[in-house]
């Protein structure tokens, strides 16, 4: 096997094209998204004449596993990862936004971006992926899409793997960017268990970051259910309103208010141990957090189990 496709440059996707590359694999990468971020984006915005960015999906990461802390170590030399204190002494982040490992990574690869790949089929012995008019054929696919979104993409070619994604439920989570004219008398980071906002941070206390007080308020998964199809500009009022109500402080209004909905935030699994699904016979698998953790650290760790799951079978 030489030629792969990987659908999905997000944390998983990357780690995994990475140790194919380094064994001498030809990768090419497919992703959605307009630039490197997936669940780890950042949100370009003018705020009073001045463009900064918000991170609105992951807010940081752990690092615990040691090939994890490794590779953490390497961004951190590079400038592209850094603590953040405020979010606890194992918290990381990347600089100067969230995406900056992402970025750091898809740079050393091929990577099509605003590429949606619509369907995948077999082709002989190896496998056309399709979308938006474009054809690419490879040897073997790597599906490194959210479970919902692999379930569906692979429900025709590859059953089996489908069936894996398909038994993962993900919660939705409603994220609200916010910038205000004076700092709010409020520590950096809030966290709640049973309050609508579930976290909020003063996105403007990351390390690297441009802007004055920025906040990134996220909705509880119970919250955004509630609020899951109401119109978006309604719903960055309500939370804002929440967020003022959890915290006692008296409301103002910012000068930037924004809003995004991640239908498949963070996938409800929490198994450990390096995880992935490889069909050697098809030439085809699948990774990503929700078959490790839900976590930055958990789709690392599954990308990188099913390039070792892929090189294993090519040493056999
Ligand atoms: P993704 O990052 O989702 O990457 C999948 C990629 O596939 C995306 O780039 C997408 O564009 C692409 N894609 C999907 N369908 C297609 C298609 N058909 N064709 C082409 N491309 C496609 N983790 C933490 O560690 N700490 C946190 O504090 C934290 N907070 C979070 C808060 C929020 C709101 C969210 C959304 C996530 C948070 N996470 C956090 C989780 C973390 O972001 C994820 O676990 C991790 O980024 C998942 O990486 P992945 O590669 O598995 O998936």
């Amino acid at each position: 096997m030489q030629t792969i496709a990987i659908i999905g440059a997000g944390m998983a996707g990357l780690a995994c094209a990475s140790e194919l590359v380094r064994a001498g694999y030809s990768v090419t990468l497919f992703d959605k998204g307009r630039g490197p971020g997936g669940r780890m984006s950042a949100r370009r915005a003018d705020v009073s004449g001045e463009t900064t960015r918000f991170d609105h999906g992951a807010q940081y990461f752990t690092a615990r596993d040691p090939d994890f802390r490794e590779q953490v170590a390497l961004w951190e030399s590079d400038g592209v990862v850094a603590r953040w204190p405020a979010a606890g002494d194992e918290a990381w982040v990347g600089t100067p936004a969230m995406n900056a490992p992402i970025r750091a990574m898809a740079d050393a690869l091929t990577v099509n971006w605003g590429a949606r790949v619509e369907r995948i089929r077999r082709d002989g012995d190896g496998w056309l992926i399709e979308g938006e008019g474009a054809t690419f054929a490879c040897d073997g696919i790597v599906c490194a899409v959210p479970a919902e979104q692999a379930a569906e993409l692979l429900a025709a070619a590859a059953p089996g793997l489908a069936e894996h994604a398909r038994t993962v439920v993900s919660e939705p989570c409603w994220a609200v960017m916010a910038s205000f004219a004076k700092p709010l008398d409020l520590p950096d980071c809030l966290r709640s268990e049973n309050h609508a906002v579930a976290w909020a941070a003063r996105n403007s206390s990351k390390p690297g970051r441009t802007g004055e007080e920025n906040w990134v308020i996220h909705a509880s998964p119970a919250r955004t259910r509630e609020l899951l199809d109401r119109p978006r500009d309604e719903v960055a009022k309500l939370l804002l309103e929440d967020f003022f109500s959890q915290t006692g402080i008296d409301p103002v209004w910012p000068v930037h208010l924004a809003e995004h909905r991640w239908l498949y935030a963070r996938p409800q699994v929490e198994r450990g141990g390096a995880a992935c699904h490889w069909d050697a016979e098809q030439g085809i698998g699948i990774c990503g957090d929700y078959l490790h953790s839900p976590r930055v650290e958990g789709a690392y760790l599954s990308g990188g189990a099913l390039a070792h799951a892929i090189l294993g079978q090519a040493s056999e």
